[in-house]
């Protein structure tokens, strides 16, 4: 683009329309249809690669790799940054499409694209500061040198409920690492992503380091990249189902993974707790991402002294909200990503119900155009409610009562999943034990929000394989060298 050229908007979803981003070129084409949640109506049109697509990214993503592995880590690190600020620069225009095409009220779509960039220039900090390892062998007759190389290829395969961040999570340690990746954006959501390849060319992104392709055949697809030689890495954000098919395909070529896969976070509040910061974090946990979130809080174990009190606070705030397309200003709740996702809500909310459930707000779905679920809080849930154990995926908070510490522990670590729990107590040395207790990767201690980019993200159990963020992050994209040197 020359300076006399009228500046792109960003949000305008026709733009991103044009194609599959490979090798640095635009391969126009068609066949997904992109659908605005709030309406139901299409948005833009996106191509449908192929094998033959897929062979191309995987043949460009190749041809590149040894020009950005060789690329001093200053200069990847200056791209990431640029990445950064133009990213930063242009947010608005990003909150504006991440809502139109996943529905997020602005203010989450907001909050988003903060995050998302965040990982840029958390990524070109750590690209220059990657660790080795000198230290002499116990016996004395060697010393051992840990160097860290970049592990390969990377497949990129992210979800629509962040379109920005779960890609930029991925892509800044891979390239600070020196790898060169393919994504693979949600059907729902791939307008961010083309989005987000147009900004990296402008920050200097060679051709090549980042292939982007949408399609309709992700098994096949995926199958076909990750049989290929070259390809050393699969990190995956989406279902715990996908991500089990997933690794049995890459055990195939015994391909290294990364697996940020569903949750099912307890949410567990303490006779003693401040009632206040429980709601709002309750607020923050359940409905940011109007519950479209994996580390949305699932269930809400809360003890018998406090219990009543926090469900009529909850209601209130619940019933409160304004629900609306996502990119309308005074939009707090947005609408839910297609009507699938509905209908599986409704279903967990009728089966809660029919179990003995009472619903205090909300209940059913919103009749009208667009995918929408009210706030919804139930009380009286019994434990063994189909929601209890699945992932509701939307803004619906079912409270369950407990009694003792031992109750609350026991009824947190009851699901396959280990993703985020949330605790609240004014006694800190009860929230570090019980925290010690709950099978988790993450804990929030009297706080409802954990994402960060400096911070490790992952789960334990069925939740998932490594972790995203911080200085672990850029790890999963590298493979540790050990030399045995005698000098
Ligand atoms: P999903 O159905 O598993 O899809 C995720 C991605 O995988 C999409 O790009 C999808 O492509 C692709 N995919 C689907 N089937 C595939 C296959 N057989 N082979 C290869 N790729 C395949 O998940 P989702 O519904 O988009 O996202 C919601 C899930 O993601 C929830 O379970 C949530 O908890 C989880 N999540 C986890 C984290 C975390 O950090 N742990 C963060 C966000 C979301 P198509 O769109 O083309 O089908």
């Amino acid at each position: 683009m020359t300076l006399d050229e009228p500046r792109l908007d960003f949000a305008d979803p026709a733009l991103h329309a044009h194609g599959l981003y490979i090798g640095g070129r635009w391969i126009a084409g068609g066949g997904i249809p992109v659908i605005d949640p709030s309406t139901g109506q299409p948005l833009a049109e996106v191509p449908d690669a192929d094998l033959s697509m897929a062979a191309a990214a995987v043949d460009a993503a190749a041809a590149a790799a040894k020009g950005w592995r060789e690329t001093p880590s200053r200069q990847r690190s200056e791209i990431l940054r640029r990445w950064f600020t133009l990213f930063t620069e242009r947010s608005e225009e990003f909150a504006r499409l991440i809502a139109l095409e996943n529905g997020k009220a602005l203010p989450d779509a907001r909050g988003e694209v903060a995050y998302a960039a965040e990982f840029f220039r958390w990524y070109a900090e750590e690209a220059v500061r990657v660790p080795g390892e000198y230290r002499a062998t116990p016996s004395g007759s060697h010393k051992i040198l840990v160097d860290h190389e970049p592990i390969g290829i990377a497949v990129l395969i992210t979800p629509w409920n962040f379109p920005a961040a779960m890609a930029t999570r991925k892509i800044g340690p891979a390239l600070a690492a020196g790898c060169t990746v393919i994504l693979k954006p949600a059907s729902e959501t791939p307008l961010t992503a083309y989005a987000m390849a147009r900004l990296g060319e402008e920050a200097g992104v060679p051709p090549g380091v980042v292939n982007v392709l949408t399609t309709t055949q992700p098994g096949p697809v995926v199958e076909a990249m990750l049989a290929d030689p070259r390809v050393r890495k699969l990190s995956f954000t989406g279902s715990t189902g996908v991500g089990r098919t997933l690794l049995a395909t890459a055990a195939k070529t015994v391909t290294s993974c990364s697996m940020e896969l569903g949750g099912n976070a307890p949410f567990v509040v303490f006779d003693d707790a401040d009632l206040d910061a429980a709601l709002d974090g309750a607020m923050v946990a359940k409905m940011r991402n109007a519950g479209e979130a994996c580390t949305a809080a699932n269930r809400f174990h809360v003890q018998s002294g406090i219990h009543d009190a926090f469900v009529a606070g909850l209601t209130a705030r619940m019933s409160a909200l304004r629900i609306g397309p996502g990119a309308e200003a005074q939009t707090q709740v947005g609408p839910m990503i297609t009507a699938k996702a509905v209908q599986k809500i409704d279903r967990l909310v009728i089966d809660a119900l029919e179990r003995g459930a009472r619903a205090t707000t909300g209940g059913k779905p919103i009749d009208g155009a667009g995918f929408f679920y009210p706030p919804t809080v139930l009380e009286n849930v019994p434990l063994d409610a189909d929601l209890a154990h699945e992932e509701i995926f939307g803004p619906v908070a079912p409270v369950f009562r407990f009694d003792t510490e031992d109750q609350a522990v026991q009824l947190a670590n009851d699901t396959e999943y280990g993703l985020a729990a949330y605790v609240y107590t004014q006694d800190i040395t009860r929230a570090m034990r019980v925290g010690k207790r709950i099978e988790s990767g993450m804990v929030g201690i009297n706080r409802g929000l954990m994402s960060d980019p400096a911070a490790p993200f992952g789960g334990v159990k069925q939740s998932g394989l490594g972790r995203e963020g911080g200085v672990h992050g850029i790890l999963e994209f590298m493979e540790p060298k050990y030399y045995a040197v005698d000098f």
